[in-house]
């Protein structure tokens, strides 16, 4: 199990945990679930909480009916540690028209917005889009570090209540691939 801290100098950020594990399990406010257009249950992260959380989670989602990429409804957290599912649908890799950079920034911002809208101050984040979706798992962390460094950095966010940012990657392969992204996305001297 491996885990990494970015941005703990700066006070009026939050600090960036780099963490190898199964995001269930995470003690944060809210954690943030990656599912499907329709909520039907996807494998992977959405299977994991689904299953933890019981079938309230699912039930309470499908009032909703449907969601586009990008978009974001909140639960509550069911039987999870978490108070908040805050459930997002991440774009698919080469079938979003050339927009999938901007709709995969566009989840962790508006992820991020709603959290702020629950006085969320713990957040744990699965890298959007990289099992079933497809996406590259260094150009998603790369999208990732860059929409959350610039969500804390817009003047709009300035009273945002977050504290502190999990990002929850399964593998140990994968964790190397965002640690090195994060390496030079946060820790570099301009930001
Ligand atoms: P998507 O449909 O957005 O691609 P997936 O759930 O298939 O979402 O996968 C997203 C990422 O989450 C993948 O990198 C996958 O390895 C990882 N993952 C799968 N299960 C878990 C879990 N329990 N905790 C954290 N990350 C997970």
């Amino acid at each position: 199990m491996q885990k990494k801290e970015f941005w703990k100098q700066f006070e009026n950020q939050p600090t960036i945990v780099l963490i190898q594990g199964d995001i269930t399990q995470e003690d944060t406010d809210a954690i943030v679930n990656t599912t499907t257009r329709t909520f039907e249950m996807a494998g992977g992260v959405d299977k994991a909480i689904t299953e933890a959380a019981g079938p309230g989670m699912k039930e309470a989602c499908a009032q909703y009916g449907s969601m586009e990429p990008s978009q974001v409804i909140i639960t509550e957290g069911f039987n999870l540690n978490a108070s908040y599912i805050i459930h997002t649908v991440g774009p698919v890799y080469g079938k979003e028209g050339g927009k999938e950079a901007d709709l995969l920034a566009a989840c962790y911002k508006n992820c991020l917005w709603m959290a702020d809208r629950y006085n969320i101050r713990t957040i744990s984040f699965p890298v959007i889009s990289t099992g079933i979706y497809g996406y590259p798992m260094d150009e998603a962390a790369k999208v990732m570090a860059r929409s959350i460094g610039g969500y804390f950095f817009d003047p709009e966010n300035m009273n945002s209540a977050i504290e502190e940012i999990h990002c929850v990657v399964f593998t140990e392969d994968k964790y190397k691939i965002v640690d090195e992204v994060f390496e030079e996305l946060f820790n570099r001297n301009d930001t």
